[in-house]
């Protein structure tokens, strides 16, 4: 198991070292467990020096002993460290007095009280002021009963030669033990020491690094003590370093004074103060200000009190931020958007106006084909009848073009205000629409289990009427299937639309959602490619999204995302009210 000496003194070094919480009380575990070794060590000598000497009264106390150190290290295994250090000073300190009753005084073993008085010391860290008193208390103790005892022990003693060899056979282990405690004080003390010095590097570094960093930022950074007056200003705050000086150690009144400013100025930057101590936190404020060359800037300045943890104040921090460029970027982000706005609706007006304008004439357009057709019958050729036809075709898909078109446009009017909204009636209304393709195409739409969602029902219905009538269009299949599903996971609810149609090529199946991409010919499939531009657009207005996953020939699976919780829809855009009233 410990394949070298080295190996079995890491072991025991580690004993306990799972329950400590910081390195430091890792590093004192080990110290402790060394100590316990060495001294473990030295005993078992002692022992063996004792049983060849023939002195057995003396080995049967060691064994005691011994066993009591073993237990202390059983405390130690167990996580209870300060249980262990106390019993481990008790012991000890007590193991030495009862030796001295039973041994005798000549054994000089309470010579080891002295030495064991030093014991606190190495166990305890000096901060664990509690536990150094009890140390000291319970090391101070047998020495006065020692005293108070000496005169009555002569009889409980082992005979004098016995006591003299004693003596002299503990005289080298008493010497070992010295070593090895003051070895381990000092060990001890030596490592305190370098860690001070370390940290001690590691805050002058930070200060520097702090100090470059204040420096380096380019915010105006100051810091006041609790009376107000400068005590830190990096050079953003004030270039000139002998006005930086000066200032140190002087209040906004005494600057704004000697550069000859406004001194109501300088009463509102200690209003901000004064507010951040009343609060206790960051206060800020927006200032405007002429600056020497005359300009307008404005500024964002902030204050904020620093306490350490008692609460008691340290300092104040101050900072300042020109914001002149943040607000006119802002002012232009806010024009451009009215901008754009504005444009927005003039092409919503421009859209609901041509679709609404363009509505009769094509509808003369096509009355007035079909009209000719029916009264000159006899008088066309079969070549301008079909022209006639292919003319009444195109309108008819214009007209499509253009209703799809505004669908288009107000896929995302928030004007219908959302509800909970059952997906399994709009589902029924659906299939409802789409009922003469159903039994046209000998067609089956199935569902099952779905969700309830806070959505306006007329957007999810223009959604699932799209999903669903391609489904059934793009679908060469005897008998078209179309499952309609639901999933969920923690945030959202994925609906899917699975049809057995002709299916997708992986290359379109991005491309598929943008405005009018179409994969067939209108004379193989009619339509305009709006209707899933429409429904992706419904899905991410409601914080969705939208994909798809297709087996050329095989068929196709729509999914699209709804939030669990109530999504406001994204954009605010003029109700169709609202514009149809304008125009
Ligand atoms: P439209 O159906 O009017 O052409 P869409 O935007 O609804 O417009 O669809 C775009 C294209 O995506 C379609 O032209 C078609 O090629 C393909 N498509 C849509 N749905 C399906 C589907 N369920 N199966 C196969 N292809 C589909």
């Amino acid at each position: 198991m410990f394949s070298s000496p080295l190996n079995l003194w890491n072991v025991l070094s580690r004993t306990g070292i799972k329950y400590a919480q910081t390195d430091r009380e890792k590093r004192e575990l080990i110290d402790l467990n060394r100590g316990l070794v060495i001294l473990l060590s030295i005993q078992t000598l002692s022992l063996t020096s004792h049983l060849i000497n023939g002195l057995h009264r003396s080995a049967l106390m060691t064994a005691v002993f011994i066993t009591g150190l073993l237990l202390i290290r059983l405390l130690i295994w167990k996580g209870h460290v300060n249980v262990a250090k106390i019993s481990g000073i008790v012991l000890i300190n007590y193991n030495t007095i009862s030796m001295a009753v039973f041994l005798g005084d000549h054994t000089h073993i309470i010579d080891f009280l002295l030495l064991t008085a030093l014991l606190p010391l190495y166990f305890f860290e000096i901060k664990d002021r509690k536990l150094i008193f009890w140390g000291i208390a319970i090391s101070i103790i047998p020495f006065g009963l020692y005293h108070f005892l000496s005169p009555y022990l002569e009889n409980y003693g082992v005979s004098l030669s016995e006591q003299l060899i004693i003596n002299k056979s503990t005289e080298p282990v008493k010497f070992f033990c010295m070593a090895a405690m003051l070895y381990l004080i000092y060990h001890k003390n030596v490592r305190y020491e370098k860690e001070v010095t370390e940290k001690e590097m590691q805050l002058v570094n930070q200060k520097k690094l702090y100090e470059h960093l204040l420096e380096q930022i380019p915010i105006d950074i100051v810091t006041f003590d609790k009376d107000l007056k400068y005590s830190y200003i990096n050079s953003a705050a004030i270039n000139d370093p002998q006005m930086r000086n000066w200032l140190i150690g002087k209040t906004n009144a005494d600057y704004f004074k000697e550069r000859g400013l406004d001194m109501n100025l300088a009463v509102e930057r200690d209003k901000i103060l004064h507010e951040a101590l009343k609060k206790e936190t960051l206060v800020q404020i927006e200032e405007k200000l002429t600056d020497r060359q005359g300009k307008l800037r404005h500024t964002l300045k902030g204050a904020s009190p620093i306490y350490n943890e008692q609460r008691e104040l340290l300092f104040l921090v101050g900072y300042s931020i020109d914001i002149t460029e943040m607000k006119e970027a802002d002012r232009k982000l806010k024009e451009y958007a009215r901008e754009l706005e504005k444009k927005n609706t003039d092409l919503k007006h421009f859209v609901y106006a041509t679709s609404h304008d363009l509505k009769s004439p094509l509808r003369n357009i096509t009355s007035y084909l079909q009209l000719l057709t029916r009264r000159n019958a006899d008088k066309l050729d079969e070549d301008s009848m079909s022209m006639i036809a292919q003319a009444i075709n195109s309108v008819k898909h214009l007209n499509q073009l253009i209703y799809d078109i505004y669908q288009y446009s107000i896929a995302d009017h928030n004007d219908k205000p959302t509800e909970l909204t059952n997906l399994n009636n709009v589902l029924e209304e659906v299939i409802k629409n789409v009922s003469d393709v159903i039994f046209e195409k000998k067609g089956l739409v199935q569902y099952s289990n779905l969700p309830k969602v806070q959505v306006a029902p007329s957007h999810m219905n223009m959604l699932l009427t799209n999903l669903v009538g391609n489904a059934l269009k793009y679908n060469k299949s005897s008998h078209p299937h179309v499952k309609i599903g639901c999933e969920e996971n923690d945030k959202e609810y994925v609906l899917s639309v699975a049809d057995n149609g002709i299916g997708i090529s992986e290359i379109y199946t991005k491309q598929i959602f943008e405005i009018f991409k179409r994969l067939h010919a209108p004379s193989e499939y009619e339509g305009t490619g709006v209707g899933l531009a429409i429904c992706n657009k419904i899905a991410e207005n409601y914080g969705g999204k939208m994909w798809v996953e297709s087996e050329q020939g095989k068929g196709s699976v729509f999914y699209f995302t709804l939030s669990k919780k109530a999504v406001e829809p994204k954009r605010f855009i003029e109700t169709f009210d609202n514009i149809a009233k304008a125009s």
